[in-house]
């Protein structure tokens, strides 16, 4: 006799929630659905889930009694407290091996510790990023999971059938245990950031420097979708320059307040880099490029009072400065990449994730927001050399590094020289300069801590872990 029971349960009918509960049940799965607030249940079961396998219910209890065991259950609420208390409202009604997923934002430390707490009542939890937007969730997004592996098999056939499609599977895989899904997502995020900024400081070297108007920039752009920099966030780039705005007859680009926003994911992963002891600078400074933007009104003020002598225009070979800018670009973003990877295999050996790099940069090929074609590079990477200790040395990305670097160098000279800010392009130069020298002035760095505190030093001709202190002052 067929169940009456549902598939699938989905927590929270907000953008992200509403969407992943329509292409689960797209996909054949019958799904219960319940939010805090009853007018959103009511309105989605009028409107977009009308006609469809959806059961809605109203309260906790009538929710969890309408779910198949062992119960499957995806939380999309806000990150933070409201995931606490719907875990909370949820246990009373729960039974042993129910699994309850967490497809938020959620910080990677707050996964663990309510890891820790359902496992002590015998209920799974999966920590599980999720990207793509709403329009991924909807129509696949990527999906890192995280948690038990023996809870990610009872999901495996749903999530894998709703992910995002490339040409090697589906972009979603286990990721590894506890926090190990949210904390790559959290890296995946970071990522973005490096990648947004890096794009807009491209912007402004080419608006600014070259004074390219928004439909040279959409022509510029489109050129670079056919390149190595082929991307979701460089496609969507294209299109913003085309966009008209309604009030002005101007391109809407043009009129966008110059304040960025941000919800955390960047800075928990500049945080968790700190922590870890890993150089993300790339990433470091496009968190703070956000932060400076914040500061429109003093920096409106600043720009009457510091005026440079810089003429802020470029005046060599437009061609080859595009050109040079665009392979900037891509040098900047390896950079980047090897950073965050970087991050990742620290944080796997520090927190025991065991994640396997190549696959995750193959489930970020499709459906997330930084997918693109040169993912596929890194998984081929990681999967000639699982034990690469960065992507700058693998054979295929450093010889288009070292190809490409003169024009990167130019383009960050150009840069100083008309005083247009690049934090992320300067930095992304300064760790590709720093990681390939042999040796760096930390020595003199060294010699002064001994001097005013005596915190010792080794020597470049005794064996490591040999400490040595001078009287300096003797
Ligand atoms: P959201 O705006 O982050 O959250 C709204 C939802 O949370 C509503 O269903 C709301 O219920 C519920 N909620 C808030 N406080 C609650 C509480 N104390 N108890 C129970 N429910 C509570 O929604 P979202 O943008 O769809 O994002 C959901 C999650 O996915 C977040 O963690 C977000 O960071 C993550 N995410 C979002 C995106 C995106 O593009 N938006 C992309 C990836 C991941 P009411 O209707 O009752 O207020």
């Amino acid at each position: 006799m067929a169940s009456d029971k549902q598939n699938f349960g989905l927590i929270g009918l907000a953008v992200m929630g509403e969407n992943l509960a329509l292409n689960i049940e797209r996909n054949g799965f019958s799904m219960s659905v319940y939010n805090r607030s009853r007018d959103k249940t009511d309105k989605f079961l009028a409107t977009r889930a009308a006609g469809k396998n959806f059961k809605g219910t109203f309260t906790i209890a009538e929710f969890v009694a309408s779910l198949e065991r062992p119960r499957k259950m995806l939380i999309m609420v806000k990150a933070g407290a409201p995931v606490d208390a719907v875990i909370k409202e949820l246990i009373p009604f729960l039974d042993e091996g129910d699994i309850i997923i967490d497809g938020g934002n959620s910080l990677y430390d707050d996964t663990d510790r309510r890891t820790v707490e359902l496992e002590a009542i015998n209920l799974k939890f999966i920590g599980m990023g999720v990207s793509g937007g709403e329009e991924g969730a909807l129509n696949g997004p990527s999906m890192m999971p995280g948690g038990q592996k023996s809870a990610y098999a009872e999901i495996e056939p749903i999530v894998t059938k709703i992910a995002a499609q490339v040409d090697d599977g589906a972009c979603v895989t286990y990721i590894g245990k506890g926090s190990a899904g949210h904390y790559v997502k959290m890296v995946h995020n970071g990522i973005e950031y490096g990648d947004m900024q890096l794009i807009a400081e491209a912007y402004d070297l080419l608006s600014t420097g070259l004074g390219l108007t928004a439909s040279e920039l959409h022509e510029t752009f489109t050129a670079w979708k056919s390149s190595e920099l082929d991307s979701y966030l460089i496609d969507i780039t294209t299109d913003i320059f085309t966009k008209i705005d309604d009030l002005t007859g101007d391109a809407l680009v043009n009129k966008i307040l110059d304040a960025a926003g941000q919800k955390g994911t960047g800075k928990w992963t500049v945080q968790s880099a700190f922590d870890l002891g890993v150089p993300i600078p790339t990433m470091i400074a496009a968190v703070t490029a956000r932060v400076m933007s914040s500061y429109k009104e003093e920096r409106v003020a600043a720009s009457k009072v510091l005026i440079s002598s810089t003429s802020g225009k470029y005046e060599g070979d437009r061609q080859e400065f595009i050109d040079a800018v665009r392979d900037a670009l891509y040098c900047s973003k390896i950079c980047s990449y090897a950073q965050g990877m970087a991050l990742l295999g620290a944080a796997s050996r520090d927190f025991g994730y065991d994640l396997n790099l190549g696959e995750i940069a193959r489930i970020w090929k499709g459906g997330c927001i930084i997918r693109a074609a040169f993912l596929d590079k890194i998984k081929l990477a990681f999967q000639r050399n699982d034990q690469l200790p960065n992507l700058l040395v693998d054979p295929d990305f450093k010889q288009t590094i070292l190809t490409k670097e003169a024009a990167w160098r130019k383009v960050v000279m150009a840069a100083a020289q008309l005083g247009i800010p690049i934090p992320a392009f300067s930095a992304s130069l300064d760790y590709f300069d720093s990681y390939r020298r042999d040796r760096l002035p930390q020595n003199l760095t060294q010699a002064q801590r001994d001097y005013f505190g005596a915190h010792t030093y080794e020597r470049t001709d005794k064996p490591r872990g040999e400490f040595f202190h001078t009287e300096w002052m003797k």
